[in-house]
């Protein structure tokens, strides 16, 4: 079923305590499209400056990504951002945001994607976010991803985007930034009630918590919840990108099945699992290129018999 993922494109220098490396490819929807690319066909949307360094034809060479809603846009520059784990590997510190290309106007949509059903809004501006999500017509399932930064400044345009989606996926620090809650469980509740049917709150090496409401309780007591380690690895290079190939594996792997019942939603979140595993295996898409399908599956049995007792 058709996978649509926009979101930034971007050139990141990343310091970890493995090393650092400068303007490497990055970027939310670079990330997802590579690591949902595993599970299903991939249609993505970005734009990048006329500094881009590589083709991107190349980099996604082999791989089901549709790049025709790629621009090239002349007269800007690329996304750029410089990011530290030096502190925290389960949380970047943003040193330096360049958003350039970012806050100009959106990239078009082709024609042939108006019809995806399943989208991923990338982390990126939420009015962006917004209007790509107002011109497809046909979704099934939107899910969207969002970063402190937003929270903190465009706290109003997030709250209208959660208004319309129907999955959230951030992190602790964000979960508590955005509902002044401390406790996870609260404090998805208090997601739920901004809008969306189901948020995954992602906890770095300490997995994940799922939870979810029924469509048309909007102001949920009762929520479900769902919750699942991290892969067990300590080879951890560098967590960029983390939670976008959690999404892409969740995302992906979802887009392939036809219902979308909590436990398929659960499967879906041990496949975003074993995939963030490789990701943070090495520097920028290295992790991910160096992997196949079937290493994925390998490490989804492994993690579930690893949690069977
Ligand atoms: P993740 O580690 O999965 O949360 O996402 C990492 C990617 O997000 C990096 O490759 C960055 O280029 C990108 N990124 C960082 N800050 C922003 C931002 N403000 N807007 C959009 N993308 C961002």
């Amino acid at each position: 079923m058709s996978l649509l993922v926009t979101g930034s494109l971007g050139l990141d220098t990343i310091e970890t305590p493995s090393g650092r490396v400068d303007n490497v490819l990055g970027g939310s929807a670079l990330y997802f499209a590579y690591a949902a690319s595993f599970f299903a066909p991939v249609r993505l949307v970005g734009v990048v400056g006329e500094d881009w360094p590589t083709r991107l034809e190349d980099v996604f060479k082999g791989r089901p990504v549709d790049l025709t809603g790629l621009e090239t846009r002349k007269g800007s520059r690329s996304f750029r951002w410089h990011g530290s784990y030096l502190k925290d590997l389960n949380e970047a510190e943003s040193i330096n945001t360049d958003l350039n290309v970012l806050a100009e106007a959106a990239p078009q949509i082709p024609e042939q994607f108006l019809d995806s059903r399943y989208v991923f809004l990338a982390n990126t501006h939420p009015a962006l976010q917004q209007d790509m999500l107002s011109r497809l017509k046909n979704v099934e399932l939107a899910v969207a991803d969002t970063m402190n930064l937003w929270i903190n400044v465009e706290r109003e345009e997030l709250l209208k985007l959660l208004g319309k989606i129907d999955g959230l996926v951030l992190n602790d620090g964000e979960a508590r930034l955005l509902t002044e809650q401390g406790n996870m469980v609260a404090a998805a509740r208090e997601v739920l009630k901004m809008g969306p049917t189901f948020v995954v709150i992602k906890k770095g090496e300490h997995g994940s918590l799922m939870a979810w409401r029924q469509r048309d309780d909007s102001t949920p007591t009762d929520i479900q919840t769902f919750v699942l380690p991290g892969y067990p690895t300590d080879r951890i290079v560098d967590p960029t990108g983390a939670g976008d190939s959690f999404a892409a594996g969740m995302m992906g792997y979802l887009s392939t099945q036809r219902s979308l019942s909590p436990s398929t939603i659960k499967r879906a979140m041990a496949f975003g699992t074993v995939v963030a595993s490789f990701t943070i295996s090495d520097f920028s898409l290295d992790g991910l290129k160096g992997t196949t399908r079937e290493e994925i599956d390998e490490r989804y049995e492994r993690l579930k018999a690893a949690m069977s007792f």
